[in-house]
């Protein structure tokens, strides 16, 4: 058993993320809130439908950032998806973790120091709901250890503080309009760190830095796409 639950071995482990999914160039790291329960399905298990996989890979390739909704475009285009927490928890237990993380005293997002060297490698991270940015704060003393309601204005937002650093709330926790308007400000974070000589440049994503400032629907007329359904559906 882990010291840290009574699994055997954690998800991360059991779907070898350490070894087959890490991106050559770490060039965002994504940090969710944890792996759910023991009948949850694990973001990297390919034979099973996640809903915050889904989402975000759709809206990555809707973005132009990744080349195609799957894991391997993911990983080439250098992305890594963790939790803040690692261990399989009751949804009670999930419940009580996120609640004390909005005031950063998770003891288990606290405990975390799996992220730390990512986030030192990552040119950005995405930090996703209260258990990612207690344990994301616990990693890096240049976090800012912000109160406030991330579900509300300022946020989504790239933290001006640590500019590598762009905060939302929960993706499957998020009304689609919440949804639309998170991807929004991520594509602009991310066109904006590719400007950067610090941020995740490469020509790929200068290509769709290129394409993003555009409205979908025109910028396909304008590269004379087929018009794709996914990308019809982009609201906002
Ligand atoms: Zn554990």
């Amino acid at each position: 058993m882990m010291p840290c639950c009574d699994e055997p071995v954690h998800a991360w482990d059991q779907f070898r993320v350490a070894t087959e999914r890490l991106p050559t160039t770490l060039r965002c790291l994504v940090v969710g809130e944890n792996p759910g329960s023991a009948s949850t399905a694990y973001f990297y298990d390919e034979d099973r439908g996640v809903a915050v996989r889904t989402i975000l890979l759709g809206r990555l390739h809707s973005a132009r950032i990744i080349a195609a909704p799957t894991l391997n475009a993911f990983r080439a285009a250098g992305f890594l998806f963790d939790h803040g927490i690692r261990c399989r928890l009751a949804d009670g237990e999930v419940a009580t973790q996120r609640r004390l993380a909005r005031t950063y005293s998770s003891p288990r997002a606290n405990a975390a120091t799996h992220l730390a060297p990512f986030i030192r490698n990552a040119s950005a991270v995405w930090v996703m709901g209260y258990v990612a940015r207690n344990a994301v704060a616990a990693a890096c003393s240049d976090f800012p250890r912000d109160m406030r309601d991330i579900a509300r204005c300022p946020y989504p937002m790239q933290v001006s503080e640590a500019p590598k650093f762009f905060v939302s709330r929960y993706l499957t926790r998020a009304p689609p309009e919440d949804v639309a308007a998170i991807f929004r400000e991520f594509v602009a974070f991310w066109v904006r760190r590719s400007g950067d000589d610090a941020g995740p440049s490469n020509s790929a994503v200068q290509r769709s830095g290129a394409r993003v400032a555009r409205p979908p629907a025109a910028d396909r007329r304008r590269l004379g796409r087929p018009e794709s359904r996914r990308g019809s559906r982009l609201r906002g």
